[in-house]
């Protein structure tokens, strides 16, 4: 069940209060059209009445899709060292609670920014495992190691034939696009599968560039 609650918040530019509905939860199968604002990035934006500011509300998103099997918690948070204790706690927390119980074969995912959140739909939504994607996105990044710090790789869409990534400059404030072919990716899943990595949770998964990173040290054969 997709659960709001109401808020009164401050406007960070001119001080006027105004009202927001916080979705904390959002449920795909009753609430589509909450996943259609989610994906328009408008869910839990808020937007003051006087001054026309723009800023998202920083509340955690629980997002359940059953038939895809997928599960994301969402908490804003942009602190390394932080952002391992909340995963540390809602790991803990729901083995006490035993919920995992309620999610067989799910994909379970962990975020931390809005952006990351959407990007994962959007990979499932495409019918991909977001493990194998984000080891192509380390492979794009890798082809010109030495600019690996200032750039960062997003899933950008598939037309059946390629995959297309979108690959962000912030010192070159340069957008480019790479597209590989959709055979790479299935090779690439197979080949991680035989190395181990299992395309379901049983537990909650932080699945980013870290994850990627330590995927391809493990794995010295897959290159
Ligand atoms: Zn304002």
């Amino acid at each position: 069940m997709s659960i709001s609650i109401k808020e009164t918040i401050k406007c960070p530019a001119c001080s006027e209060q105004s009202e927001l509905t916080v979705w904390q939860s959002v449920t795909v199968a009753d609430s589509p059209d909450l996943k259609a604002d989610l994906l328009k990035g408008k869910l839990n934006m808020f937007t003051c009445g006087a001054c026309g500011q723009k800023a998202l509300f920083p509340s955690p998103i629980l997002y359940a899709d059953d038939e895809k099997k997928l599960v994301i918690s969402f908490s804003p948070q942009e602190d390394g060292a932080k952002k391992l204790e909340v995963f540390e706690e809602i790991k803990k927390s729901s083995k006490k609670s035993g919920e995992l119980k309620n999610y067989p074969d799910y994909n379970l995912r962990f975020v931390t920014s809005y952006n990351e959140l959407l990007e994962k739909i959007l990979i499932f939504d495409s019918g991909f495992s977001d493990k194998v994607i984000e080891v192509i996105k380390l492979l794009v990044l890798m082809q010109d190691s030495e600019k690996m710090a200032q750039r960062t790789c997003m899933f950008g869409k598939s037309d059946g034939s390629e995959i297309e990534f979108l690959v962000q400059d912030k010192r070159e404030n340069q957008l480019y696009t790479s597209r590989v072919p959709l055979s790479t990716y299935e090779t690439l899943k197979t080949q991680l599968k035989n190395s181990g990595v299992k395309y379901k949770s049983f537990d909650w998964e932080m699945v980013d560039r870290a994850y990627a990173e330590t995927l391809l040290r493990g794995a010295n054969n897959i290159l």
